[in-house]
């Protein structure tokens, strides 16, 4: 199974997709994962993109486009994969699709999480406590600028699938578990629901 998960910064995403790896037997592809793995390793992408992501702002699309490229060449995808924070850029989507063209693969299933930017503005601020601010770009500047971005440059995504007649939004408010009970009947619905 290969899936998208869409959505807003402090969404769920990420514990999301969590959940469906050990479900569904997938791997996670978390592009905000690989490149704070890349920063602590100090290779050159990665101090690069630090100072990008302290500032709320997108690492450029070519970028991101090679990284995910090689990433889902690697074998372990071969039973599927979660895309957790790709693509973030309408120019992203597109180069996704090339990508899988190429390889002959499809998605099954593009989710968009809805939450209201409010509720997120608090959750970013209490993950941010509960994680002793671990994450550099989880002050309350950065989370206002990463959903300004997140407006202009990744709402178009979702757009761009709606479009297209794959995109299933799922109501992102309440309990994780009350999140995960609506994925996992999107997932088992048909896509023109
Ligand atoms: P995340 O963990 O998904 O919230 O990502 C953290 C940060 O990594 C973002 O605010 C961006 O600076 C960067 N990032 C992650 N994924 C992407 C992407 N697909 N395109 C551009 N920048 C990204």
């Amino acid at each position: 199974m290969r899936l998208i998960l869409l959505g807003p910064p402090g969404a769920g995403k990420g514990t999301q997709a969590q959940r469906l790896v050990g479900k569904h037997g997938i791997v996670q592809l978390s592009t905000g994962d690989m490149l704070r793995a890349a920063a602590s390793a100090g290779t050159p992408v990665g101090l690069r993109a630090k100072a990008i992501m302290d500032r709320g702002d997108l690492v450029p699309d070519d970028v991101m486009i090679e990284i995910i490229a090689d990433r889902i060449d690697q074998p372990d995808t071969a039973n599927g994969f979660i895309l957790d924070g790709f693509p973030r850029t309408v120019d992203q989507a597109k180069a996704l699709d090339r990508l899988l063209d190429e390889r002959g693969l499809g998605i099954d299933r593009i989710i968009e999480i809805v939450v209201d930017h409010e509720v997120l503005r608090e959750r970013i601020a209490g993950r941010a406590r509960e994680t002793g601010g671990s994450r550099a770009d989880d002050t309350e500047a950065t989370v206002a600028k990463r959903l300004d971005v997140y407006r202009r440059q990744t709402a178009p995504v979702a757009e761009y699938y709606r479009q297209r007649g794959v995109l299933k939004p799922v109501d992102g408010m309440g309990t994780v578990e009350e999140v995960a009970a609506r994925i996992d009947e999107s997932l088992r619905a048909g896509t023109d629901a």
